[in-house]
């Protein structure tokens, strides 16, 4: 048995086999009741669809207007794309670095990778890729803050409204159903079931070449 097999109760340390967790069933610690599973049936769907719909919110939500503003007769519009630009060129290139990473960049890559690794799980299709893929996912989650950023507008809207007349763009609604979407993908995404799928593809896969080295 390899070290594998084990997994440790994340409140209390009491190291427990790591058995294969049926659907629909709630596993707790012995020792602390710590829940250490919910029931994530069609954890991969959801994060298929989830994730497909993220794709397609993405381009509304960073290249529509997320507001514009009358200045003198003169309606200016926002983009959070124009956003970005608009900090590095008044010199403020570190914050501007911060804003696209956090708003763009790390949100683009994290829902990409949730909808690749989802896709190849769903139609069961092994990847050596995948447990890097996996892994970077779980990095990059912690640098996607779109909720952040969106502080940061309704901050700048409350601020601008008072000086002039401001309206909200289809820019502000998609990027609002994005945030939806992202928080609806992480709380029904299920890390164990999708660790669990890739070995066992792997294993099937392994198998499969080592029937064939056989004949
Ligand atoms: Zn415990």
């Amino acid at each position: 048995m390899t070290i594998s097999n084990y997994l440790a109760c994340p409140e209390c340390d009491l190291l427990l086999r790591q058995v294969m967790f049926k659907k629909g069933e709630t596993a707790h610690c012995p020792r602390c009741h710590y829940l250490l599973r919910k029931p994530q049936n069609d954890s991969i769907l959801y994060t298929l669809v989830l994730s497909l719909t993220g794709l397609f919110l993405m381009i509304p939500a960073n290249m529509l207007p997320i507001m514009s503003i009358k200045v003198l007769g003169n309606t200016q519009e926002g983009t959070l794309w124009g956003g970005v630009l608009t900090l590095f060129n008044e010199g403020m290139w570190a914050v501007a670095i911060v804003v696209f990473l956090a708003s763009m960049l790390f949100p683009i890559l994290s829902i990409l990778l949730a909808f690749v690794i989802s896709a190849h799980l769903y139609f069961n299709r092994f990847h050596r890729y995948l447990m890097i893929g996996l892994r970077l996912l779980h990095a990059i989650e912690e640098w996607a803050m779109l909720e952040v950023y969106l502080m940061g507008i309704i901050v700048a809207c409350v601020k601008l409204s008072s000086m002039s007349e401001l309206k909200f763009g289809l820019g502000l609604s998609a990027f609002i159903l994005l945030l939806l979407v992202s928080v609806t993908l992480s709380s029904h995404f299920d890390s164990t079931l999708f660790w669990q799928k890739i070995e066992q593809l792997h294993l099937k896969k392994q198998r499969k070449q080592n029937a064939h080295h056989g004949q």
